[in-house]
């Protein structure tokens, strides 16, 4: 009897030792607490835990021995057996190593204290005296900042039409200006444009401000332009190393800008410099995202302006290094053609490639919202 009582005795003070942290939410009276547990003599909680309270979801890559937490938009990588954790191209350790036991995952409460501050700044404040997180209500995954990119601009006028009277960034501008009005019109978003009049924008600067406004996605618009007054046609790009000849040679022509307007070889070296980011791991899946958004794209503008597919193509543009998010480049069609610069210049034809482009981001942000 005596036994039993010291041991319920035992018991009750261990439980009473085991410092689960209290959760709340900014704006909202209610307190979730996340349990902690000893391994090791060291104080974890169980990752499953964590996304029950937090949202977002994690999943393992086991091809490569990770696991990848999706958190308030994020996606972080941890290194299974290790007590790093990596964001974007930096990498982060919480002193212990990622535990799993019995098929559940485990982190320490380190985790919490030390690195969730510095990547969720915003979102997570840890108070150790109260043991307490103070969090923003989480997120869904929602696409409500689109930012718009008008190709061009000021002292750099992209391709100039057959007639010698129409400019690639004028038109881009207008395109853009109209998209903008469309999709604030008609869907819960904030759309930001990368420059509203003409003038020039350094092409990193497009995508830092992309990154910086934290968009869910960047949409580039531009003209084509070909030596063969033939060519004819719509094509969208998505950022990649991979690339056919002529895919080369758009790409040649849109990054030309650099070379011209922002300081030649050694920008170019810069701009280059950014191709590690084509390494990081966190890009593929925004590559994927990408892809559909610019298949989506793409199908809308056929079908509506009945044009020559071209198809959708990838290519290393610099104006898309750099951005954290799905981001695609139109060529909405050849300038340097007689009869497409005369469809381009059309207010009527305009219309119908912005409607296009408003379908396909519609039903892309549709299928990301899970709506
Ligand atoms: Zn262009």
């Amino acid at each position: 009897m005596k036994k039993a009582i010291i041991l319920l005795l035992l018991m009750f003070i261990l439980i009473s030792l085991r410092a689960d942290i209290t959760v709340k939410f900014k704006g909202s009276p209610d307190k979730l607490m996340l349990q902690v547990s000893k391994i090791d003599d060291i104080d974890y909680f169980k990752l499953r835990e964590l996304t029950n309270i937090f949202g977002g979801s994690y999943r393992e890559e086991l091809n490569d021995d990770k696991l990848r937490l999706s958190l308030y938009k994020k996606h972080l990588y941890f290194m299974l057996e290790s007590s790093y954790v990596n964001f974007r191209t930096d990498y982060y350790s919480y002193i212990y190593n990622l535990k799993c036991v019995d098929g559940h995952y485990y982190l320490p409460t380190t985790f919490l204290e030390i690195v969730a501050p510095l990547i969720f700044k915003k979102e997570i404040r840890y108070d150790a005296k109260r043991n307490l997180i103070l969090a923003e209500i989480p997120d869904d995954d929602a696409i409500r900042t689109i930012v718009l990119d008008a190709g061009h601009g000021g002292k750099d006028p992209g391709a100039v039409g057959y007639s010698k009277k129409n400019q690639e960034k004028d038109i881009t501008l207008t395109l853009v200006k109209q998209l903008k009005k469309m999709l604030e019109d008609n869907l819960d978003v904030q759309v930001l444009l990368t420059r509203s009049k003409d003038e020039y924008v350094h092409l990193r600067k497009r995508t830092k401000f992309a990154n910086q406004q934290h968009a869910d996605m960047f949409i580039s618009i531009h003209l084509n332009s070909a030596k063969n007054k033939k060519a004819t046609g719509i094509e969208v790009y998505y950022l990649s190393t991979a690339k056919t000849d002529e895919a080369r040679a758009v790409e040649q022509m849109e990054n030309s800008v650099v070379f011209k307007y922002e300081g030649g070889e050694e920008a170019i070296k810069e701009y280059d410099s950014l191709d590690f980011l084509l390494a990081d791991i966190s890009m593929t899946e925004q590559l994927a995202e990408s892809s559909d958004l610019a298949n989506k794209l793409q199908t809308n503008l056929i079908t509506a302006t009945r044009t020559e597919d071209r198809g959708v193509k990838q290519a290393g543009f610099y104006v898309l290094k750099g951005a954290y998010m799905p981001s695609v480049l139109i060529e909405v069609g050849f300038i340097s053609n007689k009869t497409e610069e005369k469809q381009l210049a059309d207010k009527k034809h305009q219309k119908k490639i912005v409607k296009a482009i408003f379908y396909g981001i519609k039903s892309f942000k549709y299928q990301v919202d899970n709506i």
